[in-house]
């Protein structure tokens, strides 16, 4: 959503009231550092002076861009991605700067082209719907990643318009992910900007019809839906591939309003396909008030936030979770006057089938040991799958928080000693049958530690 200063001052006097929390501290650990990575799904790659020139304060926090270059404004985003740990964003605009991003950010960014409105510096909005084979070149060529933000709704076009069906066809048979803006717009947008603009456009559920055509379209619907509730969830419930953002309404909204909405799709059990978002344009502070939003709910578990910030993004997008992750570290009570030896094997598995398997193999020359215990570090993808890791043909069941959580996390498994051999000793790990596991899990490292008692 883009919103211009002008429309955004009907926000203000609502605002104003909620929004001077973001000196409240984050959900940092002691080093400053969040536990756990950030992902933005929903950011803008704008020129510095796309509402002007000078750049208008943003009226919630009456800032104003420092920017003065589309430079500027990419650093002045990207410093609020090293402070806060995002790891990755997802953004969208015109070609030309979500080029410049992408020279600056390499893979910490994802790309895609906002159609068919947008706004050309300044602050005049045109309709252009960009021409299928060029759209396909950028795709193949590996320039954008994403289709959208589609932000028909400016343009009075609903979801299911014949005109989106090209789009949506591609996408889906290049299995491209695809964002597009749903529920609501700057107010009074039908008179000011964007004539086309219709409320009844941003209902969700609109959108049924395609899916149905499009069963394998990687969609996520941007800023929740807001404030379509009840079609939003209903949407979820039935179509279990389409993922939402909560961008713009988490730092748009009071912060009351944002926690009613998004405990109504808490409680809907929609957990897991909620993905954090910023709708960052050019004011960057937008950024940290976002990620307060999340902080500051109460009612949501720590997994729930790490679900919301991390997880369930890298899920939709399919990415190697562990590439994100902190390194995993032994555990520093395990490395104590009692350790004789630590032997350590990094790892990647990622299987798919029932049965994959991954070895790793070790010497051991070293007697005298009085017990053994293996540190396991790995995380599941979808919750359900199980795995089987094998020493020496002993099969040791590994704990139910490592093959039943989406977070990489390390167990401790005691094992018997005579297990051990010297000479060379095999672990295998297994990918085994479970019930509805299809999309299997990692193994990031393999410890053992030998101890003097
Ligand atoms: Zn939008």
């Amino acid at each position: 959503m883009r919103l211009t200063l002008y429309l955004m001052s009907l926000f203000v006097s609502l605002l104003l009231m909620t929004s001077c929390q973001s000196q409240r501290a984050l959900g940092k650990n002691e080093n400053g550092l969040r536990p756990y990575p950030i992902i933005d799904m929903h950011m803008h790659a704008f020129q510095w002076n796309k509402y002007g020139d000078p750049p208008p304060p943003n009226l919630i926090t009456r800032k104003s861009p420092a920017a003065r270059s589309d430079s500027e404004a990419i650093e002045a985003y990207i410093t609020e991605m090293d402070k806060h740990s995002i790891v990755l964003a997802v953004g969208s605009g015109e070609l030309d700067m979500v080029e410049k991003m992408q020279a600056r950010l390499g893979p910490r960014f994802l790309g895609g082209i906002e159609f068919p409105k947008y706004t050309k510096p300044v602050n005049r909005r045109i309709e252009d719907w960009p021409d299928t084979n060029e759209l396909l070149n950028l795709f193949q060529s590996g320039k954008i990643k994403i289709m959208g933000e589609i932000t028909a709704q400016y343009a009075g076009v609903a979801p299911n318009d014949p005109r989106l069906e090209p789009y949506f066809a591609m996408a889906e048979k290049l299995d491209i992910p695809v964002c597009l803006h749903t529920g609501f717009g700057p107010p009074m947008s039908p008179y000011m900007g964007d004539p086309e603009f219709r409320m009844r456009y941003g209902n969700p559920l609109l959108l049924e019809d395609v899916l149905v055509r499009h069963p394998r379209l990687r969609i996520y619907i941007a800023h929740g839906g807001y404030p379509f509730l009840d079609e939003t969830i209903a949407l979820m419930l039935m179509y279990r591939q389409v993922y939402m953002d909560i961008s713009a309404i988490d730092w748009l909204l009071t912060k009351e309003g944002f926690h009613d909405y998004l405990k109504q799709l808490i409680r809907a059990r929609l957990e897991k396909r909620i993905m954090f978002g910023t709708d960052q344009m050019i004011w960057p502070e937008t950024v940290e008030m976002s990620i307060e939003a999340i902080d500051s709910a109460g009612f949501l578990s720590k997994e729930q936030k790490q679900r919301i910030f991390f997880d369930n993004a890298a899920t939709f997008l399919r990415l190697d979770k562990s590439k994100y992750l902190p390194g995993k570290s032994l555990k520093t009570d395990e490395v104590n006057s009692e350790t004789i030896k630590v032997i350590r094997s990094e790892m990647r598995l990622r299987p798919a089938t029932v049965g994959d398997k991954l070895l790793t193999s070790f010497n051991l020359n070293s007697t005298g040991f009085k017990s053994a215990a293996v540190q396991v570090t790995g995380f599941d993808i979808d919750a359900v799958s199980e795995a089987e890791m094998v020493i020496n043909g002993h099969k040791i069941s590994l704990p139910e928080d490592i093959v039943g959580d989406m977070t990489a996390k390390t167990v401790t498994i005691e094992v018997d000693k005579k297990i051990l051999k010297e000479g060379k000793n095999t672990v295998t790990f297994v990918f085994a049958d479970a019930v509805g596991g299809t999309t299997g899990f990692s193994i990031l490292a393999f410890d053992l530690i030998l101890r003097k008692k």
